[in-house]
């Protein structure tokens, strides 16, 4: 039998996720067929957008050579969650990108990736696992991404900057670059809210808004 593949979530991120994986099957000659939702919520429809969708148990019990999945669910710990699932039964973590992502040289990407249409890597750079990098979102030269980091849409992130696991990067902030051997860093499961200007490096847990970024709460 051939290879399963899933996109694992079937709310926003998955269906969003879910054409990227079409297409990207299709140009390595995978048929549709073998591409499903999985998803543990209840009341599901039997197929969602043209894609069958299954319980993970029964994407477990479907003949197949290999198994693989993409974490399509914006919630990092919910991603930790599943990936240790999916690595106790022997599901591979599947990178999804789009066609038009750009990277440059020496990046290196950690397994279970998701790159939405117009991201851009560019050049050394290091990215954890399952990171998520929403559509226009950019990371530039040297910056060192951690395990289960989400960028939402239009994310700039620049130059010399560390994001550690599991921070959370709203839509359409700014990064300040930092400097060689001086990085910016984003702390461990910080947030930074949509549209915020982060000048200095934010401690891990915190959550950051405004122009300025300070500190809420
Ligand atoms: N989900 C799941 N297993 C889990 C947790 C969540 O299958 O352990 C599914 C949940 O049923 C829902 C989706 O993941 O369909 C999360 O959707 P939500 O709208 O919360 O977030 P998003 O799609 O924006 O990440």
């Amino acid at each position: 039998s051939q290879d399963l593949y899933a996109v694992y979530g079937a709310s926003g991120c998955g269906r969003g996720v879910m054409p990227l994986a079409r297409q990207q099957l299709r140009q390595a000659g995978v048929v549709p067929e073998r591409l499903v939702f999985v998803d543990d919520g209840a009341g599901l429809p039997p197929l969602l957008n043209g894609q069958r969708v299954l319980s993970y148990a029964q994407f477990l019990a479907e003949p197949a050579r290999q198994r693989h999945a993409v974490l399509a669910i914006a919630a990092s710990t919910i991603r930790e969650q599943l990936a240790q699932r999916c690595a106790q039964d022997g599901v591979q973590p599947w990178t999804v990108q789009a066609a038009n992502v750009v990277t440059m040289d020496a990046v290196e990407l950690g397994a279970g990736a998701i790159l939405s249409p117009f991201v851009t890597l560019t050049s050394n750079i290091r990215i954890g696992r399952h990171f998520h990098a929403n559509l226009y979102s950019y990371v530039e030269h040297d910056c060192v991404i951690g395990d289960f980091v989400t960028f939402a849409p239009s994310v700039m992130c620049n130059g010399n900057i560390v994001v550690e696991d599991h921070a959370y990067i709203g839509t359409g902030a700014v990064i300040k670059q930092g400097q060689p051997g001086k990085p910016l860093v984003i702390g461990r499961g910080a947030v930074v809210g949509m549209g915020a200007v982060v000048t200095k490096s934010v401690p891990p847990g915190a959550t950051v808004v405004g122009n300025p970024a300070r500190a809420m709460g």
